[in-house]
């Protein structure tokens, strides 16, 4: 079926996400202008890749080490720009398509970074905060050849915050000899850290969807929305939906799913999740199978945990009109052909969940001139950043019968070309 148009290299069983980053720049390649094509091979092509040891001494005396990694995919447009993961399934080739990702999402709302991402492989649950610390510590020292405010600023991603920020930036700092807010963001407001900063990519997503909305004459009023991973994006967006009129009918995170057709409480499920460890269990609504999840009725369905959750397996049975990725990489290339033969909208995630670094460009901006904004300013930018950048996609799509994927690469990997062209080779 849909598969006859994808390259041979994305078998059914085994996408990874930089299989899936690959095909995606090769759907672009025609679009190209002329002059950049000769360029494109950079794309496919992380610029440099650390991996790093990072042993640490737990708190029984033991020394346990770990496998970290970060990698800077392209750096033409500015510095390195991206989050650090921690999670027992981070491996190399994950991190190279989450800097390659974050490549073409900077270029996407126009931040003057290149992209880069990274990871430790580690279960961070399994650590106790000391512990935890110590790894943040250590890693940062590892890769600390690669740090700086105007080199390479990290930020959180998947199971990562503001106090791990805290410390990156205390270890970096104390090897400078000076503090240097700037070399992270999405840290703790009394180090530098932005207003706006912690709602930011969830924010971003519903200024995106709402925009979406507008094309499809579907009100946000009333809306349906089902949202997969409660973290710092997913629960950012169902509450912000929710202040909106939207209902929020269904939710899921690693430990269970929850439905209700009159909306959850978003306030009740982040309680139920602050005391318990997760949505399992939360009064109010009825509990779903994961499989089932994929299948409620909804206008906008919102995954925004990790990669390759909507794939063959459930991408058929999706009722959603939007689906806004909250995530990075959550749809394989199959799946991505799937929802797009059934009319179902995708706002991929290198525009929806680039709120994020928006604000984190915010951030660092405030951190060098010291000068801080209010959350007012901050929410507004971010919101005619993330409409402008929809608007040129959407328009890209239109003109040229693209997907929104597709016209967002052409956008954005047009303009790391430009830059990587324009630059030339040295030597
Ligand atoms: N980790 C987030 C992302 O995937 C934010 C990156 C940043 O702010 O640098 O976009």
């Amino acid at each position: 079926m849909t598969n006859a148009s994808l390259p041979s290299y994305l078998s059914r069983e085994n996408v990874g996400p930089w299989e899936t980053y690959l095909d995606q720049v090769e759907r672009v390649a025609p679009h190209l202008d002329k002059p950049l094509i000769p360029w494109i091979e950079t794309l496919r092509r992380p610029k440099r890749s650390l991996i790093v040891d990072v042993p640490i001494k737990l708190d029984s005396g033991e020394v346990a080490h770990f496998e970290g990694y970060r990698v800077h995919h392209n750096l033409s447009r500015g510095p390195g720009k991206g989050g650090i993961r921690f999670h027992p399934a981070v491996t190399l080739s994950e991190v190279m398509a989450l800097a390659a990702w974050m490549t073409v999402k900077n270029a996407v709302v126009q931040v003057p970074y290149g992209g880069a991402k990274g990871g430790i492989r580690v279960d961070p649950k399994s650590l106790s905060l000391a512990e935890l610390e110590r790894l943040t510590r250590r890693y940062t020292s590892e890769i600390n050849i690669l740090l700086g405010p105007d080199r390479d600023i990290p930020a959180p991603d998947v199971n990562t915050n503001e106090q791990v920020m805290a410390w990156i930036m205390d270890t970096y700092s104390m090897n400078q000899g000076r503090t240097a807010t700037g070399v992270v963001t999405g840290k703790p407001l009394s180090l530098g850290g932005s207003l706006g900063r912690r709602d930011a990519t969830g924010r971003g997503v519903f200024v995106t969807a709402r925009e979406a909305a507008r094309r499809l004459n579907l009100p946000i009023e009333g809306a349906r929305i089902a949202v997969q991973g409660f973290g710092n994006v997913g629960e950012a967006a169902a509450r912000i939906f929710a202040e909106h009129g939207a209902k929020v009918v269904a939710l899921q995170d690693d430990t269970g799913a929850l439905h209700s057709g009159g909306g959850i409480d978003v306030a009740r499920a982040r309680t139920h999740r602050e005391l318990t460890g997760g949505l399992k269990g939360c009064a109010g609504a009825e509990a779903l199978s994961a499989a089932e999840f994929w299948r409620v009725p909804c206008d906008f369905l919102i995954p925004a945990a990790v990669e390759n959750q909507i794939t063959e397996a459930n991408a058929g049975a999706i009722h959603a009109k939007i689906v806004v990725e909250g995530a990075n990489g959550p749809t394989t290339p199959a799946a991505d052909l799937i929802l797009r033969e059934r009319g179902v909208m995708v706002v991929p995630d290198v525009l929806a969940n680039a709120g994020g670094v928006t604000v984190s460009y915010f951030e660092w901006v405030q951190d060098i001139s010291s000068f801080f904004w209010s959350e007012a300013e901050i929410n507004q930018r971010l919101d005619r950043i993330m409409t402008e950048a929809f608007n040129g996609i959407w328009e890209v799509s239109q003109a040229r019968a693209l997907s929104l994927r597709t016209a967002a690469f052409v956008v954005g990997c047009s303009r790391v070309l430009e830059a990587r062209a324009l630059r030339g080779l040295y030597p």
